[in-house]
């Protein structure tokens, strides 16, 4: 009989949701980079716009070992999957999704000839059905938690501010200080915790649905797109309760770092590129191209926020007044109540024209790392943030939803790296916050953002501590395909 050991085989599952795909694909990319066989699970939808508006299908052909694999997300092809509604999507992954991932995997036929099976699979730690089907069939389980440590770690401690009684709010002092999440006890306000927590009866269902989806399931090791000397103390908490945990980010510089390097031994010509859902509009590369040295506020609120036409008109008259140089992304699916169009009133379209660009959907990597850029308006999605801190731009944080109510008190509070306006949204506060990071404090958040560039840039450049835990996940799943003891006990939170 054939006692060779089998190679690593590693199948990949994010939420199809375009920021978690991304960082998935990069991280897949990177242990394809290191000579891993890997499979990556699409939603059909998510897999479609892909291909249409990326070459992901001639990137990968780089790799033999890998392959894309597509599966339905339960959701009818016009449903929307963005907004509040987006959470219909674990309903329906729930109910469809997870009987074919269950049969996908134990069927086998991931495997071939020239295929070895799945020996670990990495799942979104959102879908933990995926983690309890790798389980259920002995291979390496691993969750990637897409969000910030300090994300996590305020999510882990949801059960003690029931038990202490900080949750449901019983009064309406948003500013009153959470003392119940250790690391935080300083700076975290009620209005930081994350926006499903602001119910009065802990029955509401997306509260119930968003805790449940919050809980880690029982994994052999944890991944986190983020690097050691931002959360430090954060992740010695979460450390605590699951001591293997391998931080690796941000995902986007490190795939950047690591392609730079395999290009200069290989004399190949291999980069990152898009993975985007949507068709870059690249023009605004142009329109940068003819502004000043970080003289531009580029805006953007991410894949999946939506806003009213009252908000839109607040930023729009906001970011006119301030009388700066603006690049504002406004998907087409982002405004809501859009119906009637009413007229553009003349001072915006005139102060638009002067200063301003708009597009659909912006190459933003590049465009946060565009000298003329100086500031990010943002929704304070965990990537948008890590991107703006790679490219030292600071941040002004306007939070929509889950992760970036906290995202952003961090942004503002512990990192220093820009101003926080959650819960405002009006023309006098968006033009004093864009004028004061851009003009009034400008050296002193571009002093900072410089700071934590740098550091990050560290982090994933070989010997920084990002580098060396990917290192050694990429050890660890070799090592256990070859059926080295994986399993010292799986944990949970
Ligand atoms: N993004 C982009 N172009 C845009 C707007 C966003 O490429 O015009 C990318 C951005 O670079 C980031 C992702 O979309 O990688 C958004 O992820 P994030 O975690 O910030 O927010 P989410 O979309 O999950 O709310």
């Amino acid at each position: 009989m054939d006692q060779r050991p089998l190679p690593a085989h590693v199948l990949f599952f994010p939420l199809p949701v375009q920021s978690h795909v991304n960082s998935m694909l990069k991280l897949a990319e990177l242990l394809s980079l290191a000579g891993l066989h890997v499979t990556f699970l699409n939603s059909d939808n998510i897999h479609h716009c892909l291909l249409q508006y990326t070459d992901i299908q001639a990137r990968f052909a780089h790799y033999p070992g890998f392959r894309f694999e597509t599966i339905s997300d339960g959701l009818p092809a016009d449903h929307p999957r963005a907004g509040q509604r987006v959470f219909e999507m674990f309903d329906s992954m729930k109910a469809i999704t997870k009987p074919l991932f269950e049969e996908m995997l134990i069927s086998g036929r991931l495997s071939s000839d020239t295929r070895p099976p799945v020996t670990c699979v990495i799942a979104d730690g959102i879908l933990s059905f995926a983690i309890d089907a790798a389980n259920e069939i002995g291979v390496m389980s691993i969750a990637f938690r897409l969000a910030s440590a300090c994300y996590n770690w305020t999510c882990f401690c949801i059960p003690k501010l029931i038990e202490t009684g900080e949750l449901p709010f019983k009064e309406n002092d948003m500013d009153r200080l959470i003392t119940c999440v250790p690391g935080m006890e300083g700076f975290l306000r009620h209005r930081d915790l994350p926006d499903f927590c602001r119910v009065d009866d802990l029955a509401d269902s997306k509260f119930q649905r968003l805790t449940e989806t919050h809980k880690t399931p029982r994994a052999d090791a944890l991944i986190l797109n983020t690097f050691e000397q931002l959360e430090a103390p954060i992740l010695s908490h979460i450390r605590s309760h699951c001591p293997k945990l391998y931080t690796i980010g941000p995902v986007h510089a490190h795939l950047k770092t690591r392609l730079a390097a395999e290009t200069m031994t290989l004399s190949s010509s291999l980069s990152s590129k898009s993975n985007s859902l949507w068709e870059e509009d690249r023009s605004c590369v142009t329109w940068l191209d003819a502004q000043p040295l970080k003289s531009v506020i580029y805006v953007s609120f991410g894949s999946l926020a939506v806003f009213t036409r009252d908000q839109l008109m607040e930023f729009w008259y906001g970011l006119v007044n301030s009388k700066k140089l603006f690049l504002w992304v406004v998907r087409p699916d982002s405004v809501t109540g859009k119906d009637g169009e009413p007229q553009i009133p003349v001072e915006l379209s005139e102060g638009t024209k002067e200063r301003g660009y708009m597009v659909g959907w912006a190459p933003q990597e590049e465009v946060l790392a565009h000298p003329a850029v100086g500031g990010f308006l943002t929704h304070s999605g965990w990537n948008s943030t890590l991107e703006s801190i790679v490219a030292g731009v600071p941040m002004i944080c306007w939070p929509y939803f889950v992760d970036q109510q906290v995202n952003s008190r961090f942004v503002s509070d512990v990192w220093k790296l820009g101003l926080d306006m959650k819960d405002t949204c009006d023309r006098a506060t968006v033009e004093k916050m864009v004028n004061d990071l851009m003009e009034v404090r400008q050296d002193e958040f571009n002093r900072s953002a410089d700071m934590m560039a740098k550091i990050a840039r560290r982090s994933v450049s070989q010997g920084g501590s990002s580098y060396c835990y990917l290192d050694r996940l990429i050890e660890d799943i070799r090592s256990t395909s070859l059926g080295a003891p994986s399993r010292k006990g799986k944990f949970g939170w």
